[in-house]
């Protein structure tokens, strides 16, 4: 029987559009800037996020770790919620190999940063501060149960950084999603922010890789920076041509992930033991609680895991379930029964 594998949507398996795709891809040597691959992708990326220049990188993080170190010197600040990938999940990049400052405020349930936080969070001109240079924020908000931020906010953040003269950089991993969910062109979520980072091995299925996408001169500055961390790929078209594949045909189709998502949701947050709002799943992401027998996360993990569902422990007592591209409809109901069996 089959695996139904809920712990991430990184899990994917590219289509055979995509393995078709890189058996016959074009290639060259992309750090000469000579793979034709590499280049539609980061055009089709560029024109796709109504950006001059996008750049094709390994993985996400990467790509924000590209941005971060272009973005800013040595001591420079950035202001960046507490719950956001960049913070909790790449590994101390930007401080270990940037020396840039993280300035930490609260995430709202909602996954947006309070302008008001981020206003009392700007330095003032002082010998004794590090300089503000940055904005974060991440789109979809992965802790946020994958929320998408959406224009008017993003406007209103745009606002407040160019009062102080500072870029914004959103880490926009799922920006696919958000723009599916919000029912918004993804370039009115990508305008008003000066560089954004999306990832393709993610909902959108292909094996690898993640773009870049800012101004010409930041992209061109970029690709020196991706050169220094190990990052210059050779006949990277091999990988790029499942990019393709995915910004042409895999996009449309994560509206199936949200309403998969908005079912399950539905349907745990009636079981007695979860912990859930339904209403607050937006996107491919079902985060959820346990409450009531003392039942943990990982009990009921290993114990799903024996009906061939995998969902990934999160906390003690929070798991998450995401949804993506080889997900059916019934393969939520077979994880809906194995869970109430589970927690019975
Ligand atoms: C996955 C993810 C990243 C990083 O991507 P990797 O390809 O795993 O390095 C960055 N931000 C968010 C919100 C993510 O979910």
């Amino acid at each position: 029987m089959k695996l139904i594998d809920l712990r991430s949507d990184t899990v994917t398996q590219p289509t055979p559009a995509m393995r078709e795709a890189m058996a016959q891809a074009e290639l060259g040597d992309d750090v000469f800037g000579e793979d034709p691959t590499v280049n539609r992708l980061e055009a089709l990326a560029a024109e796709r996020l109504g950006k001059e220049a996008a750049l094709f990188v390994a993985s996400g993080t990467m790509g924000n770790l590209v941005a971060l170190l272009t973005h800013c010197g040595r001591g420079d600040e950035i202001i960046i919620g507490r719950d956001q990938h960049i913070f909790t999940s790449e590994a101390g990049g930007v401080a270990a190999l940037g020396g840039i400052h993280p300035h930490v405020i609260p995430n709202e349930p909602d996954g947006t940063l309070r302008l008001k936080d981020i206003r009392a969070a700007i330095r003032v001109e002082d010998v004794h501060h590090p300089r503000t240079r940055l904005i974060v924020l991440e789109n979809t908000h992965l802790r946020a149960s994958g929320a998408p931020l959406a224009p008017d906010y993003l406007q209103a953040v745009r606002k407040v950084a160019n009062e102080h003269g500072l870029k914004l950089h959103m880490d926009g991993a799922r920006i696919f999603n958000a723009a599916i969910a919000l029912g918004v062109p993804v370039v009115d979520l990508a305008r008003d922010s000066d560089t954004v980072q999306f990832c393709l091995s993610k909902g959108l299925s292909a094996p690898v890789g993640s773009l870049l996408a800012g101004s010409e001169q930041f992209i061109a500055e970029g690709r020196r920076q991706r050169k220094m961390l190990g990052g210059g790929m050779r006949q990277a078209g091999v990988l790029a041509a499942a990019g393709i594949v995915a910004l042409e045909t895999m996009v449309e189709r994560l509206a199936e992930d949200h309403a998969n998502a908005r079912y399950l949701a539905e349907n745990l947050a009636n079981l007695p033991r979860i912990d859930l709002d339904p209403q607050r799943i937006r996107t491919n992401m079902v985060f959820f609680g346990l409450k009531g027998n003392g039942l943990t996360a990982q009990e009921l993990a290993s114990r799903v895991k024996r009906e061939r569902v995998l969902i990934q422990p999160r906390g003690p007592y929070h798991l998450r379930a995401a949804m993506h591209y080889g997900i059916e409809r019934s393969d939520v109901d077979h994880a809906l029964n194995a869970i109430k069996k589970c927690l019975a």
